[in-house]
């Protein structure tokens, strides 16, 4: 099978990355988004990442054109998934938009196309009936950002048939990421059963006022030699995800210290507008945030 149409659904911070990396790489994009704001944010995306991929990464003034050419945008699903090869999911991180997306799917997309999630923390193995062709469903993870961060973690569940995983490893490869295969549901993969320790321990010496988010990136970053500490990271992963991350384990571990921290999350940084980079500001201020000075870890 030969994929070359294809379908990004979510057009914010990951899927907005991935139709453009996607695109740039050659393969017709239509990018799929429920409300009309979030496709103009991701069109608006597209504008910085043209610019970015000009800036740092050598791209050609033509190789943006076609780029831009390959892409196409719509918020009806039904045109969005007419004759595509393969959807790459990144909506929101809630089980019932991820259930309602996947069964209005299932009724429109073509018997062909093959359903990836870039879902961060739920396994595919949740949402596969709802897909309506489990064997034709795996996960395939994309790190932030998308194209610096370059590995494709693509992960099976138990129905799904090894073909299609190996398309979809040579699918990861073709778009510039190294393709990482992982043979078991593993919740967090292998980059956030990495990371997600890691940043929660650093929200823990935070919010539990043990140090600052300064201190204590600075800490990380001089022992390991790593360019970036976990807030600059969270600055990355945009404060939203995180906040749904918190609200959602306090809610299902009736912690009330985890879901106080998602609330003081939500009225100190997103009600203010610091979403992290894609806002301008999350814990640290963007562009030129001050980790990568030479004299922060001074
Ligand atoms: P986001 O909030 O930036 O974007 C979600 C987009 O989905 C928004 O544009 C929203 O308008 C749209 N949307 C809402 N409901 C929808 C629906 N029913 N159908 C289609 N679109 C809908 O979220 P994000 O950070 O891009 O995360 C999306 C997914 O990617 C999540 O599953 C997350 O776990 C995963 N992910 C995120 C990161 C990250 O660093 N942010 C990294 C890897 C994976």
């Amino acid at each position: 099978m030969k994929i070359k149409n294809v379908t990004i659904a979510g057009a914010g911070v990951l899927g907005s990355q991935i139709a453009w990396q996607t695109a740039f790489h050659g393969y017709n994009v239509t990018v799929y988004d429920v409300f009309e704001k979030g496709l103009e944010s991701g069109k608006e995306f597209h504008k910085k990442f043209a610019e970015l991929f000009k800036a740092t990464r050598g791209a050609t003034q033509e190789q943006i054109d076609a780029t831009k050419a390959r892409l196409s945008y719509t918020a009806d699903l039904k045109e969005a998934v007419k004759d595509a090869d393969l959807v790459s999911e990144s909506v929101p991180e809630k089980l019932e938009i991820k259930i309602s997306f996947y069964n209005d799917l299932a009724k429109y997309a073509p018997e062909k196309t093959i359903f990836t999630s870039n879902s961060s923390t739920m396994l595919p193995s949740t949402y596969a009936k709802e897909t309506g062709r489990p064997e034709k469903f795996l996960a395939l993870h994309f790190a932030n950002p998308v194209w610096d961060a370059n590995v494709g973690e693509v992960m099976m569940h138990a129905g799904t048939d090894k073909q299609y995983f190996n398309i979809v490893l040579d699918f990861a490869k073709s778009i510039g990421m190294v393709p990482i295969p992982i043979h078991k549901e593993q919740s967090g993969y292998i980059l956030n059963s990495l990371l997600v320790p890691l940043l929660s321990a650093a929200q823990n010496l935070f919010f539990g006022e043990v140090s600052d988010y300064e201190s204590i990136d600075k800490t990380w970053m001089i022992s390991t030699g790593a360019k970036i500490g976990p807030f600059g990271i969270i600055d990355m992963i945009g404060m939203q995800t995180v906040y749904n991350i918190a609200l959602m384990n306090g809610t299902k571990t009736n912690n009330q210290a985890m879901i106080n921290r998602a609330k003081k999350i939500k009225e100190e940084w997103i009600d203010k507008g610091k979403i992290g980079i894609a806002s301008g500001e999350g814990y640290y201020k963007y562009p030129n945030p001050s980790y990568q000075n030479p004299d922060f870890l001074s």
